[in-house]
């Protein structure tokens, strides 16, 4: 599946807002948001004008993409699912955005970003209920088991990002058990414990809905 390639730290600055797309470097001094957080481009320092209506929609929504790394067509498939399920459209996209196996991942922390994370489940280290599953974008389900493969439990990678993410708390819809590289998805995530970014999922459906 396409992904972005450009420079990520250019995605927070539209933003304004650090969208922690790079690991270990955004709690760094060297993060873009903490040395120019201004809009990328020429003209980015002078532009002040207030966003509001459609734009404020458009945004929430570009961010939203950028913060869990799809592109707009997976985006909105994602959209359509949730629109079809049963509940609030909003907090349905937010759950199944964060159920994909890529953010459960680095929720977990063996990854420490998205990104990285999506990357070890792409390289066939993760397994769920004794199965690999190598797919960024399957989304799990209470009562199943993610755990990192018998073969890869000394991958450097994986270790790496779990002590380097030894602080992080995990969601409280999960049981990890970071010496065990497993987890097991205890329910669905409550709304407040879905994303670390402020998002307004309202205006996503706004936006959708025209
Ligand atoms: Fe965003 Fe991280 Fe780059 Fe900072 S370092 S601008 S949070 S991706």
């Amino acid at each position: 599946m396409a992904r972005y390639l450009g420079p990520v730290c250019r995605l927070c600055r539209r933003e304004g807002m650090k969208l922690f797309l790079k690991g270990e470097r955004c709690h760094s001094e060297k993060c873009a948001i903490e040395k120019r957080n201004f809009v990328p481009g020429q003209h980015g320092k002078d532009r002040k004008a207030k966003i509001v209506g459609y734009g404020l929609q458009l945004r929430e929504k570009q961010k939203t993409k950028r913060v869990y790394g799809l592109l707009e067509t997976q985006f909105r498939n994602t959209f359509e699912k949730a629109a079809h399920m049963k509940g609030i459209t909003g907090e349905n996209l937010l759950g199944l955005l964060e159920r994909r196996l890529d953010t459960v991942i680095y929720r977990m922390g063996f990854g420490t970003s998205r990104a990285q994370a999506r990357q070890v489940v792409r390289h066939g280290h993760i397994q769920i209920n004794g199965r690999k599953v190598d797919i960024p974008s399957f989304v799990v389900k209470p009562g199943d088991e993610v755990a990192v493969r018998e073969s890869s439990r000394n991958n450097p990678t994986i270790l790496s990002a779990r002590d380097a993410t030894a602080h992080a708390p995990a969601p409280g819809w999960m049981d990890v058990d970071r010496d065990g590289l497993k987890a097991r998805v205890n329910g669905m995530p409550r709304r407040d414990e879905l994303v670390q970014i402020p998002i307004n999922e309202q205006l996503i459906v706004e936006l959708y809905s025209k």
